[in-house]
């Protein structure tokens, strides 16, 4: 099972991804949480995101395709695993699907969190005030001037791959502004249909 969570910063996919790990046993493959590891293990593909990610654009594809080239090949992607925050861009899509398709794998499904873009910025300013409330450090990334430059690059740089997953036949909306567990309930139903070979009527 091979899953790609898209949606805008702050949808949820995070949340979303881990818990599909813990219940599917599938490998969360999240490149923001590898490229912020880099940072703090100060490599050199640390220091050269760093800036770009502060500044809420988009580090370049050859960077984040390397570092998901290198990870899927790992013991734990065998059984599958799932995407947060990656692919971004068209090239990174179009990148995904030729390196699956050399090892005869391929995406299942494209599960795009439709959520309200305006109240966004609203959870991110929560998700900061509650992080400092725990007495935790506030990504440098999470304030509202950086959050609307990462929307922005979502919006022009990331939204424009949906036609191209659209063309396959991969993308499974769901509403991504109920609870939690609401949404979780929607991606069990798509991955249950799968087995029981209802998912087209997801399409
Ligand atoms: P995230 O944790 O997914 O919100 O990612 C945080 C930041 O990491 C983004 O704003 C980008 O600067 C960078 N980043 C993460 N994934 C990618 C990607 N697939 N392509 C380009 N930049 C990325």
């Amino acid at each position: 099972m091979i899953l790609v969570l898209f949606g805008p910063p702050a949808a949820g996919k995070g949340t979303q991804a881990k818990r599909l790990h813990e219940k599917y046993g599938i490998a969360h493959l999240s490149t923001g949480d590898m490229l912020r590891a880099a940072i703090a293990a100060g490599t050199e593909v640390g220091r050269k995101a760093k800036t770009i990610m502060d500044a809420g654009a988009l580090v370049p594809d050859d960077v984040v395709v390397g570092i998901i080239a290198d990870r899927i090949d790992d013991k734990d992607c065998a059984k599958g695993f799932v995407l947060d925050g990656f692919p971004r861009t068209l090239a990174q899509a179009k990148a995904l699907d030729a390196m699956l398709d050399g090892k005869k794998r391929s995406v299942g499904h494209v599960i795009l969190m439709e959520v309200d873009q305006a109240k966004l910025t609203a959870r991110v300013e929560g998700r900061a005030a509650d992080a400092r409330a725990r007495g935790e450090e506030v990504r440098p990334d999470d304030t509202p001037e950086t959050f609307k430059k990462r929307l922005k690059a979502y919006n022009e740089q990331t939204a424009p791959i949906l036609p191209y997953y659209e063309g396959q036949e991969k993308i499974r909306r769901i509403d991504g502004m109920q609870p939690i567990e609401g949404v979780a309930a929607q991606i069990d139903a798509i991955l249950s249909d799968e087995k029981s070979g209802k998912s087209r009527a997801y399409l």
